[in-house]
């Protein structure tokens, strides 16, 4: 279950809640009882989505694959099949 930041941007109280995905948003702050809390990017989940999988996934054999693979050979202009020519 992730855990998610809020900040109140009435009074800039801070707090973590644990919530699942298809929970709603928090959105009363304890604080100062205004619905003003926004939900923040924290780290731990900026590192959950950005790293781990090239190392994981990629590390033998098909990552030169996936390079050669990234750039097909374009169709030559002239010969009709090249979609810019139609
Ligand atoms: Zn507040």
């Amino acid at each position: 279950m992730p855990i998610y930041a809020y900040q109140c941007t009435a009074c800039g109280h801070e707090l973590e809640a644990l919530q699942k995905i298809s929970d709603a948003p928090l959105t009363d702050c304890p604080a100062c009882d205004e619905a003003s809390l926004t939900k923040k990017v924290t780290a731990a989940a900026f590192r959950l989505s950005g790293g781990g999988w090239y190392e994981t996934d990629f590390k033998s054999g098909s990552k030169k694959n996936v390079a050669t693979n990234e750039a097909p050979p374009s169709p030559a202009c002239g010969t009709g099949a090249c979609p810019a020519c139609q």
